[in-house]
């Protein structure tokens, strides 16, 4: 089972973590502050690291920076309430996803189970150069940023198309729609997870209501995943 380093120096939520996590069935490392937590990081052999932005000692984005340095580690940033700088400036130091405090567990084991996934098919997918993306019926052409199903072209608009497109790059993962929101939109919107939903929405109503099929799935306090057909 994966070996997870919870980085918090409030020991109640650092407690509480570690127990849920346990319950999991995780290995569960504990650093209180950012300097321990740096050094778990890079040598204790963990999998994953959840990393709070106040710390003493080091800060979390000091810690992500340089944990980077040296370590493709899955980090989730766990921040205060509504602190964008703090959010961006995790993302912008190679955190693959935040959290923000206080946070619900389900989510985060969530968010967990997503980094872990994403991180071993990183590992193990041979670089696949491709130019067409599919699933089912529906094909994305990458080169001219165009999408068809069953053949007909779909008329979609720019944002829709890139939305589909890297829906279908990580294909039978489920995606967060801060990803999402990080990948398709940039730091513009940030915190604004609305305008996915919105965007969902579009892309349901051009290619599964119109086909009367089932691309885009909604993955439960995570986002969304479109899965190869079963
Ligand atoms: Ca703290």
């Amino acid at each position: 089972m994966a070996k997870i380093l919870v980085v918090e120096d409030e020991a109640k939520i650092a407690r509480f973590v570690e127990l849920e996590l346990k319950y999991e069935g995780y290995e569960v490392e504990i650093a209180s502050d950012g300097r321990t937590g740096l050094d778990k990081a890079l040598h204790a052999g963990v999998d994953l690291v959840l990393l709070d932005i106040m710390l003493p000692g080091l800060s979390g984005i000091e810690v992500c920076r340089r944990v980077r340095m040296e370590s493709e580690v899955p980090i989730i940033m766990l921040t205060a309430k509504d602190d964008v700088t703090d959010k961006v400036a995790g993302l912008d130091m190679g955190a693959d996803d935040y959290m923000t405090k206080p946070f619900a567990i389900e989510e985060l084991l969530a968010r967990i189970r997503v980094a872990l996934n994403r991180h071993a098919k990183k590992g193990s997918a041979e670089p696949v150069k491709t130019d067409e993306l599919e699933v089912g019926e529906l094909k994305l052409n990458l080169a001219s940023h165009s999408a068809h199903y069953g053949g007909e072209e779909l008329a979609l608009t720019k944002k829709e198309y890139e939305l589909l497109e890297y829906l279908l790059k990580n294909k039978n993962i489920a995606v967060t729609r801060e990803q999402l929101l990080n990948n398709v939109w940039g730091y513009e919107y940030f915190g604004d997870t609305n305008v996915v939903d919105v965007y969902i929405r579009y892309l349901r109503q051009k290619i599964d209501d119109k086909y009367g099929v089932h691309i885009i799935s909604t993955v439960r306090g995570v986002g969304y995943i479109i899965k190869d057909e079963r």
